[in-house]
């Protein structure tokens, strides 16, 4: 098995984290023989409404979330930089710190059909790979300067974001679990139970701290 030397970039309001983030970095982990995988909670993220825990609050979350997994991390860079988060930025900084590692920036294809409007979304091969990962409800619509920057990039090989930095985009089919924090909080509102989809300690987090009523 080759080395493992990728690090997974896995950027996200996680308002709150939710076992859907967990189960898909763990898949993507696991399918592309990655080293590491760092969440990175976005300050105020642009494209949606504003998350309704605090910065604290959502960093702890995931800290709480990933705390058994020794190969995932929290990254609070976007946090501690303020203001808007652009994932440009952050791959910069990430890249400085890590210019041998094969990067790869892992978003959802809900993400990804919306990505022409990330800033800086043209040159973020020459910093990372970019993993674009199915999620069960959302299909893969994607307009034709997205489609084109796709097919410029694409591969099929995952040695390809094994051998190379960067440059590539892969699509990586997986078995999603049908979960969005959406959908959490407005349970929690409506005091239904949200147990099954998070992480033990995020529920009880979440409970401590009266979120999301
Ligand atoms: P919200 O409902 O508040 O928009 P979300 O559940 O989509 O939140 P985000 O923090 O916005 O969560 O998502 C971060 C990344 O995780 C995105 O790239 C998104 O596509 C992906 N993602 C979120 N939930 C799932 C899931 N259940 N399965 C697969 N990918 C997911």
């Amino acid at each position: 098995m080759t080395e493992r030397r990728g690090i997974g970039i896995f950027g996200g309001t996680f308002d709150p984290i939710h076992l859907g983030h967990i189960h898909l970095a763990n898949s993507v982990y696991q399918k592309l023989n990655l080293a590491a995988v760092h969440f990175i909670p976005a300050a105020h993220p642009l494209l949606r409404t504003p998350p309704q825990a605090s910065e604290a609050q959502r960093v702890r979350m995931v800290q709480l979330a990933v705390a058994t997994q020794p190969f995932f991390s929290v990254d609070d860079r976007e946090i501690r930089r303020g203001g808007n988060s652009y994932m440009i930025d952050t791959l910069v900084d990430i890249r400085a710190a890590f210019p041998e590692a094969p990067l790869c920036l892992i978003i959802g294809v809900d993400q990804f059909s919306k990505f022409d409007q990330w800033k800086g979304w043209l040159d973020m091969p020459s910093l990372s790979h970019i993993v674009v990962t199915t999620r069960q409800g959302f299909e893969c619509v994607l307009n034709s300067q997205i489609k084109d920057f796709l097919f410029k990039h694409k591969t099929d090989k995952v040695r390809d974001l094994q051998q190379l930095t960067c440059g590539k985009i892969f699509l990586l089919s997986l078995d999603t679990l049908p979960i969005s924090s959406t959908e959490i909080r407005g349970k929690i509102a409506k005091g239904e139970d949200v147990g099954p989809y998070l992480p033990k300690e995020v529920g009880d987090f979440i409970t401590q701290c009266g979120l999301y009523k």
